[in-house]
């Protein structure tokens, strides 16, 4: 097997390495995306490069990658695969982030190694089936009773559901108390902890997505994530970073729908009435309909691409980012999407295949505008942020 190069700086050779060795990758990625089942060969095979720690600390058996170079493995993954892209993204950010950021120092050790190995999947758990975007209003309870916490409830949608060795689940601990009554909790699958319905979804047909019954789901007092009630601002601080990091499998969706569309527009694949045939008889004259798609979707890419880098550098430089992430997030979904279809529109035919690339791309991009706080949350932020200082429509900072 080749060897992973030390992700050191400028990092080159690592991302290079790493969309060498998800290519490796593809034949078992489309077949679990038609099957429906989750890559655990590909997990394991990808250990060795380190993805399954990306951003955790060397000392807890990760790369310590900065954000700025995390972001970009993660447009790998997209280009890929956009399921496997998931998993690395809700293992690192979500469920990850979450232990490394607010877990004591033996929460941290005895998880984020194994996590790192890809020993176990992590999963983070807050949605509910009553309860999405107002993420304060969840109804799932953890009491504690004897030096233990007893958790009851359902999650849904929680993306490794089924498959995780981790989870980090979010609870209601002073109920009536709203933001200020929730609490974050690790905990390793058990009894009380139930797998209930795996979601069929249009796209992300690798990422498992399982709804979770907790019933009397007992954990050690110890287990509580961070400090008692105060398990909502943990989420939001997570997601904000984690939007960021989704921004990064967006652009990597995007830019592989153009790079297939320019495949099969350069093999002469394409069924436009004279679309092909232009471009052999006057090479760079005139703009013809693909050449137009492509431009614009190619110039948008690279726009948002460094507007996703600029939020990752000021996270990694602690830094104001949060506004930045959400225009990150909220831009490389449009583009994710918008990208895809005008892709298939050009590719015609071949496109409408279930097994084409594109037509993944186009079925999965639409999930990535609804997890993690859809595009309408987006804006909202955004809004907010600008409308109580309007100075911050002004160039930001350098950094
Ligand atoms: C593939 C996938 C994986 C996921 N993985 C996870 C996971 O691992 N863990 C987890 O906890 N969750 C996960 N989710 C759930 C995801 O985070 C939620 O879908 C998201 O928070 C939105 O919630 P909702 O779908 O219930 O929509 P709702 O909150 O019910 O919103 C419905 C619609 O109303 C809009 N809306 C809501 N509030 C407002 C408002 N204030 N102003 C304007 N518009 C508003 C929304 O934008 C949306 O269009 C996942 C979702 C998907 C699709």
């Amino acid at each position: 097997m080749e060897k992973p190069p030390a992700p050191e700086k400028p990092y080159q050779k690592f991302i290079e390495s790493l969309r060498a060795q998800l290519n490796n990758q593809l034949p078992m990625l489309s077949t679990h995306d038609i099957e429906e089942t989750f890559p655990w060969d590909c997990v394991k095979a990808l250990a060795p490069w380190g993805v399954w720690g990306m951003i955790f600390p060397k000392k807890y058996g990760g790369l310590g990658l900065p954000h700025e170079i995390y972001v970009q493995a993660l447009e790998e993954f997209g280009a890929a695969c956009s399921s496997l892209a998931l998993t690395a993204e809700s293992h690192n950010s979500l469920c990850g982030n979450t232990i490394l950021e607010f877990g004591t120092e033996n929460q941290k050790l005895e998880y984020l190694p194994r996590m790192a190995q890809g020993e176990i999947m992590g999963a983070w758990a807050l949605t509910e089936p009553n309860v999405g975007s107002d993420a304060k209003n969840i109804e799932t309870t953890a009491v504690l009773k004897n030096g233990h916490w007893v958790l009851n409830g359902s999650k849904t949608f929680t993306t490794q559901g089924s498959v995780a060795g981790v989870y980090v689940i979010f609870a209601v601990t002073n109920p009536g108390a709203a933001d200020q009554g929730i609490s974050a909790f690790v905990a390793e699958p058990g009894k009380g902890l139930e797998i209930g319905k795996k979601e069929k979804k249009m796209g992300l047909r690798a990422s498992d997505t399982a709804q979770l019954h907790l019933i009397d789901f007992k954990i050690p007092e110890h287990n509580l994530l961070g400090t008692l009630n105060r398990g909502f601002q943990a989420a939001m601080k997570i997601l904000d970073a984690g939007r960021v990091a989704i921004s990064g499998v967006s652009l990597g969706m995007a830019r592989s729908a153009v790079e297939h569309a320019i495949a099969s527009i350069n093999a002469g694949r394409t069924k436009i009435p004279n679309l092909h045939q232009r471009h052999q008889e006057s090479p760079g004259a005139g703009l013809t309909v693909d050449r137009k798609m492509i431009s614009h979707c190619s110039s948008r890419l690279h726009a948002i691409r460094l507007l996703t880098l600029f939020a990752a550098r000021l996270l990694d430089q602690k830094k104001a980012y949060s506004l930045y992430g959400s225009m990150a997030k909220l831009l490389s979904g449009e583009l994710a999407m918008q990208t895809t279809t005008d892709m298939l529109d050009l590719i015609g035919l071949d496109g409408t295949r279930f097994q084409n690339h594109v037509s993944k791309l186009f079925r999965d991009a639409k999930l990535y505008q609804i997890g993690e706080g859809t595009s309408e949350i987006q804006g909202l932020i955004i809004s907010r942020y600008l409308l109580s200082n309007p100075g911050l429509l002004r160039k930001p900072p350098e950094t």
